[in-house]
């Protein structure tokens, strides 16, 4: 048996279900989750010291590669003066101007722990600069385990929403609409009837969560022009996109302007981030300025503004992303082709650097219904069979891929000829 297994055994004794985050524990593909001992560039290595070229980069952060020296340079410098001050820092001011030059609808910005502080704070804000309490949320997207946004459709469009977890105040997920991602139409129609109550729509403007799924052409907008139109708050999760599909992010991609944007994974190089910031008016609301309360005692730690505001400096550079767009773009295409050559119906999806896999006969998969009507069956014996020849992918079908600026050619190539196996042996 591997170290892995009697690792996660040892694990269970004490953390629920073996892993602190629920994804990890490998629960939708089976089998043992891989525990990781270290990584470096576009490899991890696991503790029965097998090598992987890993998509999934402590799920988007690491869009440099792992353990990247200027990083952990940066970051060990930074260590030597201290880990945290709980008092303001230059750090913390560079971060901000970083952040507002690269998003240029953020004036304001302001850092926390995780993304779904992040989301959960733009909310209250929203809700707060609106005094209206009702959000606007679509199927399939994520923004953390915060509870006005774990909350699943009704029967009807504008039935009361339902918790989508036991611990959610059933009046809570009363104020959540969740409508079809991709579908205007549906929030054109719940703006008309209640577009008054509306203090916010909330989008993953990338769906990275139930897989990667991009916003059709005119969806987001539609939202934009909407949430405008009705005094309502539009908020862009770019939690995961942000700073991954394109310098700009989603919003930079696709050239919309949203009120507020939740940020996350790659402003934090690797340490625990999130931030939350957009329209001056807006951000100004929030404490100490305004009345809408938000803090935390470790937002703004040093060394996370330390790898995250070198992560920002090298992402920075001129035709990164191109490059990194360019690779992501030849993976799918690889794998679309190998898939065929096995006679395995597959589909791609991509924005920037993010990409999804989908076992399905359909052109196109544009929304969770199908998203989930994709073969989870075949997801699973595609993932073993690409984790038995070194290849980490995400450990669900619900999950988008990461390409990083250190998958290089051989990577590519050694993924793809890994690819080229594993679908036939699953095709057999
Ligand atoms: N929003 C999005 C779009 C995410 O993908 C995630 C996490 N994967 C979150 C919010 C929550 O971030 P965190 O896990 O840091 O709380």
């Amino acid at each position: 048996m591997s170290r892995s297994h009697d690792f996660f055994a040892a694990a269970q004794r004490h953390i629920p279900g073996g892993v602190n985050s629920p994804v990890r524990a490998f629960r939708s593909v089976g089998g043992d989750p891989v525990f990781f001992d270290s990584a470096s560039g576009a490899y991890a290595t696991d503790v029965d010291g097998k090598r992987y070229i890993d998509y999934v980069g402590s799920w988007g952060p690491m869009i440099l590669g792992h353990a990247h020296p200027d990083i952990i340079g940066a970051v060990a410098a930074q260590i030597q003066k201290g880990l945290s001050f709980g008092a303001p820092t230059e750090l913390e001011t560079r971060m901000a101007d970083a952040v507002c030059e690269l998003v240029p609808s953020m004036d304001l910005v302001r850092m926390t722990s995780s993304g779904t502080e992040a989301t959960m704070s733009a909310l209250r804000l929203a809700r707060g600069y609106t005094g209206r309490d009702k959000v606007i949320k679509f199927e399939g997207c994520y923004h953390g385990h915060v509870d006005s946004l774990m909350v699943k459709a009704g029967s009807g469009m504008l039935t009361l929403g339902e918790p989508s977890s036991p611990g959610v105040p059933a009046a809570l997920a009363e104020l959540t609409i969740t409508l079809s991602y991709n579908d205007i139409d549906q929030v054109r129609e719940t703006f008309d009837a209640i577009g008054s109550e509306i203090a916010c729509v909330i989008v993953e403007p990338v769906a990275g969560n139930m897989n990667c799924i991009p916003p059709v052409p005119g969806f987001l907008e539609g939202l934009r022009e909407l949430c405008t139109a009705h005094g309502a708050v539009l908020i862009f999760d770019e939690v995961m996109t942000g700073f991954r599909v394109s310098r700009g992010g989603a919003q930079g991609l696709y050239d919309i302007t949203p009120d507020l944007t939740a940020l996350g994974k790659i402003i934090g190089g690797g340490m625990p981030v999130g931030a939350f910031g957009g329209r001056r008016e807006i951000m100004q609301q929030l404490s100490p300025l305004g009345p809408v309360y938000q803090a935390g005692t470790l937002s703004g730690n040093p060394i996370a503004m330390t790898a995250g505001l070198k992560t920002l400096e090298l992402i920075s550079a001129p035709g990164f992303h191109d490059a990194l767009t360019a690779k992501t773009e030849r993976l799918t295409d690889g794998l679309r082709e190998r898939a065929a050559a096995a006679g395995i119906p597959l589909a791609t999806n991509r924005a920037g650097a993010m990409f999804g896999l989908f076992f399905t006969d359909a052109d196109a998969v544009t929304n969770f219904a199908q998203a989930t009507a994709c073969d989870q069956e075949r997801f699973k014996a595609f993932f073993h069979a690409m984790l038995k020849r070194g290849v980490y992918l995400a450990p669900s079908a619900f999950e988008a891929g990461f390409v990083s600026a250190a998958h290089g050619d051989a990577e590519l190539d050694a993924t793809l000829e890994a690819a080229a196996a594993a679908f036939a042996e699953i095709a057999g």
